[in-house]
């Protein structure tokens, strides 16, 4: 039998390992120059490979399709992840958020785990390999794919791995989606997903560079808030970044409707709006003469105070105490619900990972094996699943990749 894998990135590689641990032939096909592109530049280059969290934990992460990844976490949660990684002669270390990197903080040491695995397993790799078209009998069977410039290998398996849309750059050009859909795939429509919003307000982007900590964030759509977490921010040209809006886009990606969609920021998340109330009244009673901007650097990071009082219609340059209950009612509504409208994402260059991609109705869950096509599997981002932040993605193109892998034989 002979197995063949497209794409050279963390789900392929795995898929290759598990492949061939079951006795097949096994042929890794990467058109890059290298393995693992995109993994090389994950967790800002040092890599968050897994999350070590308990396994209810990693699907209340998933935000596309947890129950179909059900199995394949089974097959290989991240403790075996992890053992895999280990014993491939890569020291990992947990970090806040049970975040898992290697101890040596360099992507390209996770990279070398796969490498050696791949080695002692004697799979055979081809660089700078790009298939163009995936062979079939009849619809109903595969027999193997054709590269670019014309060579056809034959396979009794094959695994798409091709990985989603995002950072193309890194060989992540949605091929994987042209070869389910000419094997009769149906395909989610892709979307950038933990990606920065663009947004409407102009004082927004005179914010420019300011980050702001410990806030609490809700993404509003159709009246109903549908995210709400604390964390950080970031204000930027565009728009908004940081932590919370990439979990909140992610949220916002999987929105079939878009009916005034928009942030609330909530600058005093440990008060609740009668303590917020209570504190504006001692600033404002303690700064008395004085004008209104000069204490509310007090209360607000420097930047944001003057922007406030645009927002609340106060003057800054009123004295504290002839600032009106209705004008301090004001401030209070800006400090609580900041709102900031959205009117899109980034593009896929700046998305972190894809939403949407092969529908997972037509995949097998406990092999990955295609529901159409016999032979044909399916491993990592190119499927209809996406996680938040936190190693969670390559948690599953790992285990998605080794069920695959597993299966084919
Ligand atoms: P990919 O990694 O995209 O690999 C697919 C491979 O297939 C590529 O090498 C590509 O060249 C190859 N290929 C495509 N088409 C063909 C073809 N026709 N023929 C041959 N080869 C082909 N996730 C985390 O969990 N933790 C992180 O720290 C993290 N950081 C990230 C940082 C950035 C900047 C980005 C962009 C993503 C990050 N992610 C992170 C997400 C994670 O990298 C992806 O979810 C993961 O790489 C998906 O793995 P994959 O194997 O499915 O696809």
């Amino acid at each position: 039998m002979k197995t063949i894998i497209i794409g050279g990135g963390p789900a392929g590689m795995m898929a290759a390992v598990s492949a061939s641990d079951s006795g097949d032939s096994v042929i890794l096909l990467e058109k890059n120059e290298k393995l693992g592109k995109k993994l090389f530049i994950t967790g800002k280059g040092r890599c968050n490979v897994t999350n070590a969290c308990e396994r209810e934990e990693f699907f209340e992460h998933v935000i596309s399709n947890p129950k179909f990844l059900y199995s394949a976490y089974s097959a290989l949660d991240s403790k075996a992840l992890m053992d895999f990684i280990e014993e491939n002669k890569t020291p990992l270390k947990v970090e806040r958020g049970n975040r898992v990197f290697p101890v040596s903080d360099h992507s390209y040491d996770i990279i070398d785990a796969f490498k050696r695995a791949l080695k002692n397993r004697s799979v055979q790799i081809r660089l700078n390999t790009e298939v163009k078209e995936i062979l079939t009998e009849e619809t109903s069977k595969v027999t193997g794919v054709i590269l670019k410039g014309g060579e056809k290998i034959s396979a009794d398996k094959v695994i798409i791995a091709t990985g989603g849309f995002s950072y193309q750059s890194t060989g992540s050009t949605g091929d994987g989606y042209r070869f389910a859909e000419k094997a009769g795939h149906k395909t989610i429509p892709v979307k950038p997903a933990l990606v920065p919003f663009e947004t409407k307000e102009e004082w927004v982007k005179k914010l420019q560079g300011l980050s702001l900590k410990n806030v609490k964030l809700s993404l509003v759509n159709g009246g109903k808030i549908l995210y709400t977490e604390q964390g950080e921010m970031l204000f930027t040209h565009f728009g908004i970044s940081g932590p919370l809006v990439l979990s909140a886009s992610s949220i916002y990606a999987g929105l079939k409707e878009y009916k005034e969609p928009h942030v609330l920021i909530d600058l005093k998340p440990a008060l609740t709006d009668e303590e917020t109330d209570k504190r504006l009244i001692r600033e404002l009673e303690g700064g008395n003469r004085k004008e209104l901007k000069n204490i509310l650097n007090e209360i607000y990071p420097l930047k944001l105070a003057g922007i406030i009082c645009g927002i609340a219609g106060i003057d800054p340059y009123k004295r504290c105490n002839e600032i009106s209950a209705k004008e301090r009612k004001a401030m209070l509504e800006v400090t609580k619900r900041l709102k900031i409208t959205i009117t899109g994402c980034r593009d896929f260059n700046e998305a972190i990972i894809t939403h949407g991609g092969v529908s997972t109705k037509e995949i097998n869950p406990k092999t990955m094996e295609s529901k159409r096509i016999s032979g044909l599997f399916f491993a990592g981002e190119v499927m209809d699943v996406d996680a938040f932040t936190g190693g969670f993605n390559l948690q599953i193109a790992f285990c998605t990749g080794y069920l695959a892998g597993k299966h084919v034989f």
